[in-house]
């Protein structure tokens, strides 16, 4: 059975971190070992958030644990790790992993921030720079955001991105970049953002458009990257020349987080409608009545 550590946050309420990806990794078959970084009561995004991360004797406790244990993975997975000497440790140990396994593939989701706003300690920043020179990293999904951060120059035109997705092949080694959403790129539409995938010998970058629910989500960019280390693993191993086609994937896991946010947001719908005694409109949140004065 294929097998995965999943190093992410754990919240108790709502879906982020290991609760948007460990499900549907384990029902995409696979066996998840996880790891927490942070026990949160929820998201960070509800304006209030209580709990608190590993410490750093107690990350590197599990890790030598597992080691004792002899366990090994095929696949390993990072997200949200709230500060700098956290991402030391996992580094440290991926690398170990590695040396066990050459064929472990990692995928590194340097989780961040968005849209110009850090939710992790600054010093990440230069950490997971640092993971980068390793060059262990095999597959990198940055938002717009977080790419930036990671190669210090803001991504404005397709050139800057050009260069920006370079940078990650040549200097770090990266064999897949995807940049989950891009905004700044192409404004054509509002109703459209933006991922762009390259791989590291074939010198093109590909864009997908997809297009926007007008809703608010959490855990999306979570559940995008276990996906795709699925459906790159997959292609990999039913690939003779062992170069996974990494524009299949993407597309593939676009498919499936579209239909994913669809059914969420339709349900969420209905699921407020009914608590309200509310009739909805084509599954469309009804509007509602703000006075009764007739104008
Ligand atoms: N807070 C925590 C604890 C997380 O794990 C994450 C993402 O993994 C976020 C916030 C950011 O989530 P989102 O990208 O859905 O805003």
């Amino acid at each position: 059975m294929k097998s995965v550590l999943s190093i992410q946050s754990h919240v108790s309420h709502g879906y982020v971190g290991g609760r948007a990806a460990i499900f549907p990794l384990q029902c995409q078959g696979w066996e998840v070992d996880s790891i927490n970084t942070v026990n949160f009561s929820n998201h960070t995004g509800y304006g209030s958030v209580r709990g608190s991360s590993i410490n750093e004797g107690d990350l590197v406790d599990i890790f030598k644990g597992l080691n004792d244990i002899q366990v090994s993975y095929d696949a390993v997975i990072t997200g949200y790790i709230p500060n700098a000497s956290l991402i030391a440790v996992i580094n440290e140990n991926i690398k170990s992993l590695k040396l066990n396994n050459n064929n472990l593939m990692y995928l590194l989701d340097p989780v961040m921030g968005d849209q110009g706003f850090l939710y992790v300690d600054e010093s990440c920043i230069d950490e997971y720079k640092k993971i980068l020179e390793d060059r262990i990293v095999d597959i990198i999904t940055p938002n717009q955001f977080e790419l930036e951060l990671l190669v210090g120059f803001k991504v404005k035109t397709e050139s800057d991105l050009k260069d920006a997705i370079n940078h990650l092949h040549s200097k770090f080694n990266i064999k897949y970049v995807v940049i989950s959403s891009l905004t700044d790129i192409k404004k054509s539409s509002e109703d459209l953002i933006y991922c762009a995938i390259s791989t590291i010998d074939d010198n093109k970058i590909q864009i997908f458009s997809i297009p926007v629910i007008n809703s608010y989500f959490t855990g999306v960019g979570d559940l995008f990257s276990a996906l795709l280390l699925d459906k790159l693993y997959e292609n990999l191993q039913s690939n003779e020349v062992k170069t996974p086609n990494l524009s299949k994937a993407v597309s593939q896991v676009l498919t499936i987080m579209l239909k994913t946010l669809s059914l969420t947001h339709k349900l969420g719908i209905e699921s407020y409608c009914k608590d309200k005694n509310l009739t909805t409109l084509n599954g469309e949140m009804p509007v509602s009545k703000v006075n009764d004065d007739v104008m």
